[in-house]
């Protein structure tokens, strides 16, 4: 029997819950992976997502034809792509890793119903996540909605089911793989319509062998995560968000790793704490799985309520918080991190989000939005999540009446400004205790070292008492209801 790997976030050839049962259950596996038009049309012609993915292909496809077969590469609308493909190849089944969100969910029913026309069959595993859907409930059989016993019931379970972990072994049997038909050629990404970014110029590591080396760096500094990982100056986490989102590396090795390092009393402080962020991914992904609302309300109703800033101000606003105009250094420096990389360190997620929000007074589904067109490891479930969370709108959601200071955020987390410095080199001469505010520095001083605010860097948009108390105000309907 003939069957088709259907790759989408998971451009890996190891441990790979889809090609795995393809090859035990087929004598012969075909691969393929479909440049969506559905997906790819709404970027902008130079992502570098798309580049990212390009090159992760070219290396999919090598370890393929190591392996005897191959990649079959086409750019088109998927729904029609693969039961075409499927007809062409005379395949009997279609494989695939799942995904929990709803816009892919929709696809693959719809793929699947024509499969099923045709008279073949669509199978999809488990293989982004360690438990899925509704894999891990409360002891009343509920879904969770806090997140620490939702870990501490994750935990449990995978004590109990150490196979939840262990690898989907892909053998190297030359006979079961199929080599692409004909002279299939990868296209390049001028044929799929998309330019080049500064992707190779940032130096981020593409494709699996990227992944491992990024992982084989990070787990020799795993015991000090802990710690490391608040400071945005300091190589403290692992960088490996974008990997996980395009499966290049296996979420069951990493966690099989982790908890083997916990268990032997290696991977000190850190190693657990990161062990959490991983769970934080897989409770996300089952908030969205769930709770699809999410996608376009607040997870607490409640939180419709608030009228967030409309018209041509907060227009003004948003647009100097995406460009980092906003006249606080670390929001700026963060935003240009952002706009430059597409990466953002974790706590400056958090506070940019919140200063939109919470300072600006502008609706978070803006600054998701944002965030999804730029951030290299765009995940809508961890996206959503992040941006709910800082909203307060969300499951274990930050309190609204606990609002992020910018200022002390930075003065605590960048305290010699050493980031800030490195995204604005304008301020570079303004002294550790200084950088933080510009604006309470004596414009003699300023002069002295030859800044002038309005010119060299933004006044603040805001200021932050005036803002915080605005915002209370704002959500005190929630209180109210
Ligand atoms: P590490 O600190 O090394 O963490 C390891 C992995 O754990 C990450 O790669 C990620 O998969 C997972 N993880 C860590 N923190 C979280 C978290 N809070 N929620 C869910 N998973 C987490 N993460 C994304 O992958 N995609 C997003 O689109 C995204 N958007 C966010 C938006 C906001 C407003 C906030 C506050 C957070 C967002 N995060 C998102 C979570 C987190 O910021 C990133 O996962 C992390 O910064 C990625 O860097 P890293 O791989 O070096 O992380």
């Amino acid at each position: 029997s003939k069957s088709l790997v259907w790759f989408r976030r998971d451009l890996r050839a190891f441990d790979h819950a889809a090609l795995h049962h393809a090859l035990t259950s087929s004598n012969s596996v075909y691969c393929a992976f479909i440049y969506d038009n559905t997906i790819l049309d709404s970027l902008p012609r130079a992502d570098r997502r798309v580049e990212f993915i390009h090159a992760c292909l070219a290396e999919l496809d090598a370890e393929l034809r190591q392996l005897g077969g191959g990649l079959i590469v086409r750019h088109a609308d998927a729904v029609e792509a693969i039961p075409t493909l499927a007809a062409e190849l005379g395949v009997e089944a279609v494989f695939v890793n799942g995904d929990y969100e709803p816009q892919a969910i929709a696809r693959d029913a719809q793929v699947a119903a024509r499969l099923q026309a045709q008279g073949r069959r669509f199978v999809s595993y488990k293989d982004q996540v360690i438990f899925e859907k509704s894999e891990v409930l409360t002891l009343a059989g509920q879904n969770f909605s806090v997140f620490t016993p939702y870990k501490n019931a994750w935990l449990k379970r995978m004590a109990a089911e150490p196979d939840c972990v262990v690898a989907y072994a892909v053998e190297p049997h030359a006979a079961r793989f199929a080599p692409p038909v004909g002279e299939e050629r990868l296209p390049t990404l001028g044929q799929i319509g998309f330019e080049p970014t500064n992707l190779s110029a940032l130096s981020i590591p593409t494709g699996m062998s990227g992944a491992a080396q990024l992982f084989e760096d990070f787990i020799g500094r795993i015991a000090d995560y802990g710690e490391a990982r608040n400071y945005p100056a300091v190589k403290g986490p692992s960088y490996l968000s974008v990997h996980l989102r395009f499966g290049t590396l296996s979420l069951r090795h990493l966690v099989r790793t982790v908890t083997q390092l916990i268990a032997r009393g290696a991977g000190g402080e850190g190693a657990p704490v990161w062990l959490s962020e991983l769970i934080w991914r897989d409770f996300y992904a089952m908030i969205l799985y769930n709770h699809p609302h999410v996608v376009e309300r607040a997870f607490k109703p409640a939180y419709d309520a608030i009228a967030f800033e409309t018209g041509p101000d907060a227009d003004e606003l948003f647009a100097a918080w995406c460009e980092g105009r906003t006249g606080y250094p670390l929001v700026d420096a963060a935003m240009a991190q952002l706009n430059q990389t597409g990466y953002m360190h974790n706590r400056l997620r958090m506070v940019t989000a919140c200063f939109l929000i919470k300072d600006l007074g502008i609706d978070w589904r803006r600054g998701e939005a944002y965030f999804a067109l730029h951030l290299n490891d765009f995940d809508l479930s961890s996206n959503n999540g992040g941006w709910q969370w800082a909203s307060s709108s969300g499951c274990d959601a930050q309190p609204y009446f606990r609002i992020f200071n910018p200022v002390t955020q930075s003065e605590k987390f960048d305290a010699k400004g050493k980031f800030i410095r490195r995204y604005l080199p304008q301020l570079d001469a303004l002294s550790d205790k200084e950088i933080h505010a510009p604006w309470t520095v004596p414009p003699m001083v300023l002069a002295q070292k030859k800044i002038v605010l309005g010119r060299d860097y933004p006044a603040p948009l805001v200021r932050h008492d005036e803002a915080r108390a605005r915002t209370l105000e704002r959500y005190a309907v929630v209180k109210a209801s």
